[in-house]
């Protein structure tokens, strides 16, 4: 007997009518469908009219329920993998069953379509040949300071957003890569209440402020690239490290920031953090 096909389906990411025909057409030829929660898988299969058995794939059981998936798949069933919304193992479940599948020797299918990291790309107009997705940065504000010090980079960078984190991600973001940086903010994407806007990122706040809504729904941010010139010529560690052997760790941070372009704070916090 062959092995049956792991299909990697995208689904809509709040507009159910951005089902491809495709996607619906796996759906419904798939023997079983993988899925995050079965209540949301449940709610675009109605709306089809699509009755495939649903198995719960999530975080907490990703590996022991893999395995199962993966028994049927080479019993030559077909499998249909799906997460609650936009394209699974992107900052979602999938990538265990996908990797176990490929070093099975099991065939594997993307069937493309919604994703909110593209979507908000497409609509930022930032143009560049690179961009980088960043996903979910750290919750924890120390760490999310920290990864962002990283990424002082010639690209845009696409990052995935909760609510009740946004203003203070949007405030690191203001620190990290100065007032002037632009940011298109992409919320509730084909959604009803659908906003996508671009702005200074020392603008953002007081943007989001503006609408008590606006510090609900579902966010991507999408920061404008950073200057290639300054990234090119001189490099910020360096510039410190030799300011730091004369001066207090305020005046080196004072003067590495005139030097590179780099918002002073950051600049600081590393000086302090040499220091030690
Ligand atoms: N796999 C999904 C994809 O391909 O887009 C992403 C899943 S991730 C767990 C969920 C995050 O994606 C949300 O917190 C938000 O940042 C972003 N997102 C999902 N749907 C969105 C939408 N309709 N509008 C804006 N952002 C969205």
């Amino acid at each position: 007997m062959s092995a049956g096909v792991l299909y990697v389906v995208a689904t809509p990411i709040g507009n159910l009518s951005d089902a491809s025909p495709r996607s619906l057409e796996a759906l419904r030829a798939a023997d079983l469908i993988a899925c995050e929660d079965t209540r949301v898988t449940r709610t675009l299969l109605a709306r089809y009219g699509i009755t495939t058995r649903l198995v719960a794939l999530h975080e907490h059981n990703e590996r022991a329920v893999s395995e199962r998936l993966l028994d049927a798949l080479r019993n030559g069933q077909s499998l249909a993998l799906v997460s609650d919304a936009g394209t699974p193992a992107v900052s979602d479940p999938g990538a265990w069953l996908v990797d176990q599948a490929h070093h099975a020797g099991i065939r594997v299918s993307p069937i493309p379509g919604p994703s909110a990291a593209s979507a908000a790309y497409s609509a930022s107009g930032f143009d560049s040949v690179q961009y980088l997705f960043i996903g979910f940065l750290p919750a924890a504000g120390s760490a999310r300071r920290k990864a962002l010090e990283a990424l002082h980079l010639p690209w845009p960078l696409v990052i995935y957003e909760a609510p009740h984190r946004v203003l203070k991600t949007i405030e690191d973001l203001a620190e990290q890569f100065g007032a002037q940086r632009q940011i298109a903010i992409a919320r509730e994407l084909t959604k009803k209440f659908e906003e996508v806007v671009r702005l200074p990122l020392g603008e953002a706040r007081a943007w989001i402020e503006a609408d008590a809504h606006r510090q609900q729904g579902e966010f991507v941010l999408v920061v404008a690239p950073g200057a290639r010139k300054a990234e090119a010529t001189v490099d910020p560690d360096a510039v410190l490290e030799a300011l730091l052997e004369t001066l207090a760790p305020s005046e080196a941070a004072k003067l590495a920031a005139r030097i590179t372009g780099l918002p002073k704070n950051a600049l600081y916090r590393k000086a302090l953090a040499r220091r030690k």
